[in-house]
């Protein structure tokens, strides 16, 4: 193995400066890494892959982050909420299907204060008690997530976007501040959640240097699940023309982070699913564990689009069969399971 690789998977530190040689040989030592990363995974989840259903229940958003399809900017969106009773008959489609992570995922949305938001944590916990719930709503003051995590949320997804501040200023415009959402994430480490952080790869102005420093703030952080796709451009942002990141860097970083940190939970994105075909196949070989599957209602599912997709109508029973369909030749299978992230393997859940 190259030395590099051998020092991640044995010392899991670099220096910022071993992180940059290593993302220099990303087309010489995508297969390698990949194979690594694929045997600690292995030797970690077996060939289980866990899914979580994700239900996107607002396309609202106060933010401009210059990449995505919802921010406030956008005025050819048709802006959308889910009611509370159809969050939760997305949630028993789920559950009728196996899933056992409900991902509620919008816009960073006022609507949605801990009064509207508390009740339905409360209601979604009762009626499926043996599931977990995972928050993806953006930032929120520690009173706020505090409240969320005694109402049963127990993880958090808050993508950091970039650990370069004066990137994350470009991407972001004045109103968004770097340090802010760093601290939001600290807060939710430290209230108990288990958080995940991470970044697209191929935004418009990122270099190899600035996947080196989110590489370095991974390791810092130690976040217990992390998003990491390609950027894809949405037709209605100024990105509209740039072309989207890379599959194979992707899935070189992401293997680079199942060689740190070997029991994250680590999804087979969207993006990169979105971006090409075998995408699922192709993360699983490159140290993945997770999956996504989309539980959101037709309406708003058309409406949400953070990047351009095509959005077959689909349900969930036959995605999961494409799934397994997918991922069986390779001896895995999707496996019903809360799959919480734990320290070490006599832990798992
Ligand atoms: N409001 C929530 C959820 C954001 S959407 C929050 O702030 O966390 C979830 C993720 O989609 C974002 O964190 C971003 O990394 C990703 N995303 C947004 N636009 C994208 C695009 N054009 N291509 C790929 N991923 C995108």
């Amino acid at each position: 193995m190259h030395p590099l690789l051998e020092k991640l998977a044995e010392a899991r530190k670099l220096s910022l400066e071993e992180w940059s040689r290593l993302l220099a040989c990303h087309r010489e030592l995508l297969h390698e890494a990949g194979e690594a990363a694929r045997a600690v995974c292995v030797e970690n989840f077996g060939h289980s892959v866990f899914y979580r259903g994700i239900i996107e229940f607002s396309n609202h958003c106060k933010n401009g982050c210059r990449y995505c399809g919802l921010q406030a900017e956008n005025s050819q969106r048709t802006r959308m909420r889910l009611t509370e009773s159809e969050i939760l008959d997305a949630c028993r489609e789920g559950f009728s299907n196996g899933v056992m992570t409900f991902v509620l995922q919008s816009g960073e949305d006022a609507y949605y204060t801990d009064e509207r938001l508390v009740p339905l944590l409360r209601h979604i916990r009762e009626e499926f008690p043996d599931c977990a719930v995972t928050l993806s709503i953006g930032e929120r003051g520690s009173e706020s997530l505090k409240s969320l995590f005694a109402a049963g949320a127990r993880r958090y997804l808050l993508r950091h976007e970039t650990a370069n501040p004066l990137l994350y200023r470009d991407l972001h415009g004045a109103r968004q501040s770097f340090w802010e959402r760093i601290h939001c994430l600290y807060t939710l480490k430290a209230i108990g959640y288990q958080t995940g952080c991470g970044m697209m790869i191929g935004v418009p102005g990122q270099k190899l240097s600035d996947i080196a420093l989110d590489l370095q703030f991974i390791q810092a952080f130690r976040p217990e699940m992390l998003g990491i796709g390609p950027f894809i451009p949405n037709s209605q942002t100024e990105f509209a023309g740039c072309s989207p990141g890379d599959a194979e860097l992707t899935l070189y970083v992401m293997s680079l982070c199942r060689l740190l940190l070997p029991r994250v939970l680590l999804p087979a994105t969207t993006a990169l699913r979105t971006l090409i075909p075998e995408g699922l196949a192709r993360a699983l070989l490159h140290g993945c564990n997770v999956v996504m599957p989309s539980l959101t209602p037709g309406p708003m599912k058309n409406n949400y689009k953070l990047y351009d997709k095509s959005t077959e109508q689909r349900t969930l029973a036959t995605t999961l069969e494409e799934f397994q369909a997918e991922i069986r030749p390779m001896g895995y299978s999707l496996v019903r399971r809360r799959g919480d992230f734990s320290p070490d393997k006599e832990g798992e859940s």
